[in-house]
């Protein structure tokens, strides 16, 4: 390196620092500027806040933060983002809403309207979506509409609808895990039969009716789907698919039938018939391990509606 090289870098350097000074120096100057305030009493145009849904009972709750100047709020429901909202509840003053008739299953979107006295829009809130999973879990048998008790298929002492109970109440614990409201005789003694089910089907809207048997005891060891419809068939295999993911028990794949009211009158939603197994040649299974089958049926109804496992 020569001198002028030297020089040169030198002067270079001098120059970088002076030109970084003048930078953090400018800045610091109209940082500590004080900001002008517009004295102008501009209106500010009322927003809302995001609001929020969540899985909440049987329903979505709808919430939201208070909107300056709002009274009441009326919240609207579409099953489309950008279309198709209709007011379900309207004139509503507190600051959230439980919509307990929306579908299950599916996907729906929530707006919020503000207005001040006499009913004056102020704003809408942007849509947010939420979905609920219903699902009916009828456990075999048990007490019918006439008080009396249906034990289902009888081996050695053992009745059908007092071995199922605990099978579904963890299909019922699992799925409730998942964020799925079941609705469910499994916690009440298998108090409820099919009749008393379906009529009570009626009222509500589920996504899945899965009624839980066991075979005679001239059946087979397994497992055995019963569906009628292509709906059905595909639940079915769902639920085949999960229970043997978790319990060590023979296949005797699907069956088509159509001679079963839970196959037939259960219209509004997707049912199967699942027979766990034989009361006889599957006693002990049955009896001793309702955790991991639950857990399998659980996990099966989850792979029909699309639910992460
Ligand atoms: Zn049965």
């Amino acid at each position: 390196m020569n001198r002028k090289q030297i020089f040169s870098k030198t002067a270079k350097k001098i120059l970088n620092t002076a030109l970084s000074m003048a930078i953090i120096l400018t800045m610091l100057t109209l940082f500590m500027m004080p900001v002008k305030v517009s004295g102008a009493e501009t209106a500010v145009r009322p927003t809302f806040q995001p609001i929020s849904v969540s899985v909440k009972g049987e329903g979505l709750s709808v919430s939201w933060k208070k909107v300056t100047g709002a009274v009441t709020y009326d919240v609207y429901r579409s099953y489309s983002r950008t279309t198709g909202f209709k007011c379900i509840k309207k004139g509503v003053t507190a600051r959230s809403f439980l919509d307990k008739k929306v579908k299950s299953g599916k996907k729906a979107y929530y707006k919020v309207r503000a207005a001040a006295a006499k009913d004056r829009l102020l704003c809408y809130s942007k849509p947010v979506p939420g979905i609920i999973y219903r699902v009916y879990i009828e456990t075999g048998h048990g007490t019918g509409i006439d008080g009396r008790w249906d034990p289902g298929c009888l081996w050695n002492g053992y009745q059908e609808a007092k071995i199922m109970p605990a099978i579904c109440r963890y299909t019922a614990a699992y799925l409730k895990n998942k964020g799925v409201y079941v609705y469910t005789d499994a916690y009440t003694g298998n108090n409820r039969n099919l009749k008393w089910t379906l009529n009570q089907l009626k009222t509500l809207d589920v996504s899945v009716f899965l009624n839980v048997h066991c075979d005679y005891q001239y059946a087979p060891s397994g497992t055995l789907g019963l569906y009628r419809t292509a709906k059905q068939k595909k639940l079915a295999e769902c639920l085949n698919k999960g229970v043997h993911k978790h319990v060590n028990i023979k296949n005797r794949g699907l069956q088509y039938r159509t001679d079963l009211a839970t196959l037939n009158e259960t219209k509004n939603c997707v049912a199967c018939l699942f027979e766990t197994g034989g009361i006889k040649a599957d006693n002990t299974l049955l009896r001793t391990k309702y955790v991991v089958y639950g857990r399998g049926l659980a996990r099966g109804v989850c792979y029909y509606l699309g639910i992460e496992w």
